[in-house]
């Protein structure tokens, strides 16, 4: 009999980004962590990746992954980069924590694999490369909630647990994210080496990007070929925002080296899915200013795009033609998010006066601070209640969210009307598949990290399952969906993680 071929000694890697070579990145071996265990497993995304499901049956898998060994063939190493903190220019920064693994084929395309928390690295300053299971559990769920919810975001292959000690503001034990994404350069990559004069090596990282993720601009020449990679960066980030911005997602650190080259959502850290609708919530316990509150997110974006402009300078040679591009956030920004709130309201095609009609809603669900998962849910199913029901008694769940209901009862027939021949039942097929029925609530995060801490990982499980199908009712599983409780409000996340 054949000796079985060990699957973990066989994935098949490639180094696109390692081949840069060492103006990019250092290799650095991961530091073992003792007493590994699975948490959690993305058994559903090793299957889209088309890993052999019994990789799971393999220590040498969980030691990989928990970054206690390097699988044959890998090449760990940290990245370098640089990026405003808070607004401000804040030098080098690079990978503190993160270990790319390298990348593979898969049936999504090429896809790097990249340990969080895997030790210390040329990068990691003052702290420890360590990152504790609090955070850990909140990143694994949320980025996979964030691709249940259709939203481009790095995945979470996997979370592997170890009692060693670390610490924050108290001891807390270590974890392992392994992530996954197409690529991980942020803007922080592009702006490290412009803010060194080093043109050579922005324009071979810059290209490396355009050949591997934007290969449709390879035949553009000169500097028309940066323009045109900074107008698509533009637009997906444009489109990241709309999204983030219609599911009511504030990220927290939209610091530019948390900022994602592809428009992906990336580096979870104090993250918040609102609760009730308030435009000025602030996530982050150390944004004192409120730089990244949720109605601000879309200018900050805007922002760091023009940080990444400024860094592409040497490249595209014309400071009015990057402005120019850069403009383009100004209708791409409210294109999509009109597209995405219309959709939310169940409209089949955009009239003029829509914008007004959901400016009137989001002031009104600002007034109240009305919960924003439950009340676009409820408005779903109230819209199919229209089919058998007159309108009063169909949206009777809805006029319940509102303490001061007059408000809500002067904006209703306007939306009726605007909603005029449409089916209800079909128009509220459409909105049930955009409004989610489950959000990762900073609370339900909280009962799972509570769970964890002694132990219990089966609702870090539930979660997975409910955020990978949000939009699916789940029977059995309305508690899930429900109003926040009140110690939810109480609940403090900072960048400390
Ligand atoms: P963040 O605020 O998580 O985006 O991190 C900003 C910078 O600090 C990045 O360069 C991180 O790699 C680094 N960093 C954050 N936490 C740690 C840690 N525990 N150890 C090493 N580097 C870290
Ligand atoms: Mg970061």
């Amino acid at each position: 009999m054949h000796a079985l071929v060990n699957p973990v000694n066989s994935l098949p890697w490639q180094h696109r980004f390692a081949g840069l070579g060492d103006t990019f990145s250092s290799r650095v071996a991961p530091t073992p962590l003792q007493h590994l265990h699975w948490i959690a497993q993305n058994t559903s995304l090793a299957t889209e990746l088309g890993l052999p499901t019994s990789l799971w049956g393999q220590d040498e898998w969980l030691q990989a992954l928990g970054g206690s060994t390097e699988l044959p063939g890998s090449q760990c190493l940290a990245s370098v980069y640089s990026g405003h903190q808070f607004g401000v220019w804040a030098g080098q920064l690079g990978d503190g924590r993160a270990l790319s693994l390298g990348e593979i084929n898969t049936p999504m395309g090429i896809q790097t694999l990249q340990l969080k928390g895997a030790g210390m690295t040329p990068y990691s300053r003052m702290a420890d490369g360590r990152a504790v299971l609090r955070s850990s559990i909140r990143e694994y769920l949320c980025s996979e909630a964030m691709h249940g919810l259709g939203i481009p975001t790095t995945r979470a292959l996997a979370l592997v647990g170890s009692p060693d000690k670390v610490l924050r503001e108290e001891l807390e034990t270590a974890a392992v994210v392994t992530r996954v994404a197409p690529s991980f350069v942020r803007f922080g990559h592009v702006e490290h080496f412009a803010a060194k004069g080093q043109t050579d090596a922005l324009r071979r990282l810059t290209d490396f990007v355009i050949e591997h993720h934007f290969p449709h601009l390879l035949p553009v020449t000169g500097a028309q070929r940066y323009l045109s990679l900074l107008g698509e960066v533009t637009e997906r980030t444009a489109s990241l925002l709309a999204h983030w911005q219609s599911v009511g997602f504030c990220h927290g650190v939209m610091n530019t080296d948390n900022m994602s080259i592809l428009g992906l959502t990336i580096d979870y850290g104090p993250f918040q899915f609102l609760d009730g609708f308030n435009p000025a919530h602030i996530c982050n316990h150390s944004d004192h200013q409120g730089r990244y509150a949720y109605a601000r997110q879309p200018q900050v974006a805007y922002w760091n795009l023009f940080c990444l402009g400024q860094a592409l300078l040497p490249l595209t040679e014309d400071q009015d033609a990057t402005v120019a591009t850069l403009e383009g956030f100004k209708q791409d920004y409210p294109r999509r998010m009109n597209e995405r709130f219309a959709a939310k309201l169940g409209f089949t095609d955009a009239q003029a006066n829509d914008p007004a009609l959901l400016e009137a809603l989001l002031g009104l669900l600002a007034t109240e601070q009305t919960d924003f998962t439950i009340f676009w849910r409820r408005l779903s199913h109230a819209v199919g209640h229209l089919a058998a029901h007159d309108a009063a008694h169909a949206f009777q769940a809805v006029r319940d969210l509102f303490i001061q209901a007059s408000a809500w009862d002067a904006w209703l027939p306007l939306y009726l009307a605007r909603l005029d021949k449409q089916d209800p039942v079909i128009t509220s097929q459409a909105m049930l598949r955009t409004n989610p029925k489950f959000v990762l609530r900073n609370h339900l995060g909280e009962q799972a990290i509570q769970q964890a801490k002694i132990g219990h990982f089966d609702e870090i499980h539930v979660l997975h399952r409910l955020l990978s199908s949000p939009f699916d009712e789940h029977p059995g599983f309305d508690s899930h969906a429900a109003f926040p409780p009140e110690w939810a409000s109480s609940i403090a996340i900072s960048c400390s993680s």
